[in-house]
């Protein structure tokens, strides 16, 4: 009996995962996974990302093994890996997920798929979250959503038969431009990880979320931190929904307080969970807003203005904005940031440093171990202000400081240099008289950046400028276009009237 290969890409697991169960209905299996250098040489991977799907691709290889055919690693291109292995095997069947990537991972699934139509190959792939391919309407995609996260989970399979199919060792960097960050701890991958982390959260630290995810002193105990295994998939969003809503049901009629908390913060998380794939959805239908301001009527808004100093100093974690710069280098040592950190980092960069938003969006996708091209790309424009159907949302940052870090932990662990800065100027260490700078070792300029910008001008600057496209009724049609194609339908009705012009700007 001919074997079938099942691709995996960003779905690194052997638990519902719909392909290989699919697949294995039918007969022998090949798994594959194919390191491709074209893929990691792009300039939104980094050695994190590598490093955690190495850690999966370990876990998975075990379960295959157990399951008696382990993991088939392949390095090169694609096509001409799946190439070799028909001409090996005569495979004429191959299964992956639907994958909503980058435009190099759409442009190789274009050519596979050429491939596989002159090969006479099948490729069937299969949705893995609630993202819908050739979507032209969101009318019901909620519905959709709800449909697909509550079918019954895929069980891994009981066993796989043995092939002789030859595996190449697997590399410690895919590609030699892609070396190892000695200082960065990104967080571990690998399925055993993933599971405990979902349970460490629903039983334990969850109860935080809903109070502690804004601040970067609680969001890390709080949060889940399960973005990277949803973005390499050693674990399906299906199964992380099926569990909180289990644990939800869980607590229905429990009415202590403790319980009326745990709700609350599961249906915050859950919530995020529908967000995850909402914002997918949109890459997947305009896969352009990886380059392009996904309201026209904002381009050359600031693509001429791009300021390199600016831009250094932004990605170094030297504004000489306290919190700016330790969410910066916070995140460069770990890998992760809460959202609401990760908002202000961007939209300080897109709004106090005029700086167009495709440069700032790389450096972060290769700064997250969690990047997610779909959910990446659409928060980077929502917080620049380019998606013409989100509230522009300014956020001024003395007053986040001050709110999400006031007495300054975050900032002295991360910003050492201004750790003798007593509380009152911590959040504006520039506003300290020249001799308590000088008695403290901290001089700005010197020790600590002096700000890069008068941080209440360029806002309002940037405002005005953001606004002014906005109210041109060229801008308003369009925005209404985006709005019916793409935006969301919870809440619609509220926006329709101020849909293009709200601002949210933080004095
Ligand atoms: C500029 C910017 C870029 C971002 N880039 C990414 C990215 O590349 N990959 C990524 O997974 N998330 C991204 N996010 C969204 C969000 O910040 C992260 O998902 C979250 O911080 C990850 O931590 P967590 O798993 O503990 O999240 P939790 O708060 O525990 O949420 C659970 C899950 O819900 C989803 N989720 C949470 N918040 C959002 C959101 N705002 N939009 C869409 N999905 C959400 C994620 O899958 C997350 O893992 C970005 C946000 C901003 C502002």
């Amino acid at each position: 009996m001919r074997p079938q290969v099942v691709w995996f890409k960003r779905d690194l697991r052997v638990q519902d995962h719909r392909p290989l169960a699919r697949a294995v209905e039918q007969g022998p299996v090949i798994p594959l996974y194919v390191i491709e250098p074209g893929l990691w040489a792009e300039p939104d991977s980094a050695w994190r990302h590598w490093s955690f799907v190495r850690a999966c691709l370990v876990t998975l290889d075990r379960d295959l093994t157990r399951l008696g055919q382990p993991l088939v690693l392949r390095k090169g291109d694609a096509v001409e890996v799946l190439d070799d292995l028909r001409r090996e095997t005569g495979f004429r069947a191959l299964w992956s997920h639907e994958e909503t990537g980058n435009r190099w991972t759409y442009e190789r699934d274009l050519r596979v798929a050429a491939w596989a139509r002159e090969q006479s190959v099948i490729w069937t792939e299969l949705p893995q979250n609630g993202v819908i391919r050739g979507l032209r309407n969101r009318d019901g995609w909620s519905a959709h959503w709800e449909r697909r996260m509550s079918e019954t989970l895929s069980a891994s399979p009981g066993s796989l038969a043995p092939s002789a199919v030859r595996s190449e060792p697997l590399p410690r960097e895919p590609v030699d431009t892609l070396q190892p960050e000695p200082s960065v701890q990104p967080q571990t991958g690998g399925r055993d990880q993933a599971v405990r982390t979902l349970s460490g959260f629903l039983e334990t630290r969850g109860i935080g979320y809903q109070r502690g995810m804004s601040s970067p002193l609680t969001a890390w105990e709080s949060c889940s931190h399960l973005s990277p295994h949803l973005a390499w998939g050693s674990l399906s969003l299906r199964e992380v929904v099926q569990a909180t809503r289990e644990r939800s049901a869980g607590l229905k009629d429990d009415p202590c307080v403790e319980a009326r908390v745990w709700r609350r913060s599961l249906r915050a998380f859950e919530e995020r969970l529908h967000w995850h794939c909402h914002f997918m959805q949109k890459l997947e239908s305009r896969p352009l807003i990886e380059f392009r301001n996904l309201m026209s009527a904002c381009d050359g808004l600031r693509e001429s203005e791009f300021d390199p100093v600016r831009f250094q100093a932004w990605s170094r974690g030297e504004t000489g904005f306290p919190l700016v710069d330790a969410c910066m280098r916070s995140l460069r040592a770990t890998g992760w940031l809460n959202f609401r950190m990760r908002a202000m980092l961007t939209a300080f960069a897109a709004y106090h440093l005029w700086l167009h938003w495709r440069e700032p969006a790389l450096h972060l996708a290769r700064l997250f171990t969690d990047y997610e091209p779909g959910i990446h790309y659409n928060q980077i424009q929502m917080q620049s202000g380019t998606t013409g159907i989100n509230a522009l949302r300014i956020y001024n940052p003395v007053k986040q400081s001050l709110e999400q870090d006031t007495e300054g932990h975050f900032i002295r662990r991360w910003v050492p240099e201004l750790g003798p800065v007593p509380n009152g100027f911590i959040h504006e260490p520039w506003q300290m008289p020249i001799p308590l700078q000088q008695s403290l070792g901290v001089r700005i300029g010197q020790d600590y950046p002096a700000p890069i910008v008068d941080h209440l001008a360029s806002a309002r600057a940037a405002r005005q400028r953001v606004i002014a496209v906005r109210r041109q009724p060229e801008s308003k049609v369009e925005s209404r276009t985006i709005q019916k194609t793409m935006g969301s339908r919870r809440g619609a009705r509220r926006r329709r009237s101020t849909v293009s012009t709200q601002t949210e700007l933080e004095f």
